[in-house]
């Protein structure tokens, strides 16, 4: 699937393509609506429906990611809410067996991320992960989030590498659009973001449910 001789340079996305997706879709849907109910004295399934017409409102966008905008939005410390139920922060299978097949290799692997860096903290805390990459970028130092296609262009000013020699993988299509519009050649579509949720194949771009399948 990937021409290993090829690639001299290895792109991740974190959520949902190295992390379980679970605890991020079980954060903000459940655990945050079941705080801010209680917090505000409404019923759960309001306050629900309520935060999830807030976040797609905002999706796609920096503050969609940004901690201290929803901290101040909601009236909740949700960096605290999150290490409450930071046991739920797993990594994929086969994912330390991928990152240990590129570590023998001379490649430039990094992690790229439209994560805050509030969250990426807890996250590398809890995964132990950041050993493994040369160098991590959070879409907040690039000034806009992956699904703008000049994200790219921000990210190769940080990062030395050619396209037509670059591997991204990641669980979201729109970003997968972007990055080839900029003229990433390898791209790969991670199928099972959520442990808890269905396979979902892409149409566009070869889809992978577990790493070892790129070994
Ligand atoms: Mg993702």
């Amino acid at each position: 699937m990937i021409p290993w001789p090829e690639v001299d340079t290895v792109l991740l996305d974190m959520d949902g393509t190295l992390l379980d997706k679970h605890f991020d879709d079980y954060f903000w849907e459940h655990f945050v609506p079941e705080i801010y109910a209680r917090e505000n004295g409404i019923e759960e399934r309001e306050a629900r429906k309520k935060l999830l017409d807030t976040y797609r409102a905002k999706e796609g966008t920096l503050d969609w990611t940004d901690l201290d905008y929803w901290s101040e939005q909601l009236g909740l410390d949700i960096p605290a809410l999150k290490l409450k139920i930071d046991h739920l922060i797993q990594v994929h299978p086969y994912v330390i067996e991928f990152l240990e097949f590129l570590q023998k290799s001379p490649r430039g692997v990094y992690l790229v991320t439209n994560a805050h860096g509030k969250t990426l903290a807890i996250k590398m805390a809890k995964t132990a992960l950041s050993g493994y990459f040369t160098g991590i970028v959070c879409a907040e130092e690039i000034g806009m989030p992956k699904e703008d296609p000049r994200f790219w262009a921000g990210l190769r000013q940080r990062i030395d590498f050619r396209r037509e020699r670059t591997m991204l993988a990641e669980d979201s299509e729109k970003i997968l659009l972007s990055a080839r519009s900029y003229g990433i050649r390898h791209l790969i579509h991670v199928a099972r973001p959520s442990s808890r949720g269905p396979i979902q194949v892409s149409s566009q771009f070869p889809s992978i449910s577990f790493f070892n399948e790129l070994i």
